[in-house]
């Protein structure tokens, strides 16, 4: 694959829309999420990723806080399903991890990384990895267990991961994607304006959509739950990251001048 090209047909969508969706389909269907994160003073960050990939069409939607707290329902988005991690990782879902995190995540990570399941590892999933050499080695070992794993880094967030700054990520952001994806041997999405999507053999994609009015609290969180939604469907994953950014992006480009876009707004738009 050439790296140093990148195209601008971000488009490939598979992912059935609600109306695809077929008679004889039923929950089990459309595949199970499970979102790992939210620290004390956080959890709305997981609550935000959760409630995205509900709206994108996932199944069912599990939420395992890392608040210490005992939280069995969300009153806004009753949809959720509220279980420790443990009960989850080997069962037959999609992880996305990282969200609100904190230090927390920390004692999650290793399972997570461990498990068979299509992993999405964001946010404090990322800061972490970039602290551990172990779990450095059990991302890379993945790849040769053909497991799928997409990292939704920010610049700053690459930057740790790349050991240098977020003006050299910057500076050459197709480079910086292809960097990581060699590194960790597995698919990326370097966020921002213009948001690089880089898999090992792929050529990187320039996503065309999104403006300014994502760059408010938790829109990051409501792609990784966006983006879980459609490894569960059954995606390949650098189809499902290109779909779920462009989507993304769209949604704030539909966003009318006159309303402030939160991300709770985008969370309920993202089918
Ligand atoms: P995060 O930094 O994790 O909260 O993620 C922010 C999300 O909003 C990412 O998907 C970014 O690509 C997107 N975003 C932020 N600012 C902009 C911008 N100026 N133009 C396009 N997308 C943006
Ligand atoms: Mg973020």
């Amino acid at each position: 694959a050439a790296d140093s090209g990148a195209s601008a047909d971000a488009r490939l969508g598979t992912r059935p829309t609600p109306t695809q969706r077929s008679h004889a389909s039923h929950k089990g269907s459309y595949g199970d999420v499970a979102i790992v994160g939210g620290a004390p003073g956080m959890t709305g960050a997981a609550l935000l990723a959760a409630s995205a990939a509900l709206h994108a069409g996932a199944g069912r939607v599990l939420v395992d806080l890392l608040d210490g707290g005992s939280q069995s329902v969300d009153s806004t988005w009753p949809e959720l399903m509220f279980r420790p991690v443990n009960s989850l990782v080997n069962q037959a879902m999609t992880v996305v991890c990282g969200c609100g995190g904190g230090d927390a995540v920390q004692a999650m990570l290793e399972s997570v990384l461990s498990s068979d399941a299509p992993v999405v590892l964001d946010a404090d999933a990322l800061n972490s990895i970039s602290k551990s050499t172990l779990f450095q080695t059990l991302l890379i070992q993945r790849s040769s267990r053909a497991l799928t794993t997409v990292l939704t880094p920010h610049p700053l967030e690459a930057a740790r991961l790349l050991n240098c700054t977020a003006q050299q990520i910057q500076a050459n952001r197709l480079e910086a994607a292809r960097q990581l994806k060699e590194k960790f041997q597995c698919v990326v999405v370097l966020k921002g304006s213009g948001s690089v999507i880089a898999a090992p053999g792929q050529t990187s994609v320039i996503n065309p959509t999104g403006n300014a009015k994502l760059a408010t609290a938790g829109t990051g969180d409501v792609l990784a739950g966006m983006l879980g939604a459609g490894l569960a469907s059954g995606q390949p994953a650098f189809q499902a990251a290109c779909d779920a950014v462009f989507r993304h992006g769209e949604l704030a480009d539909l966003w009318p001048d006159t309303t402030p876009l939160t991300a709770s707004k985008l969370a309920a738009q993202a089918a």
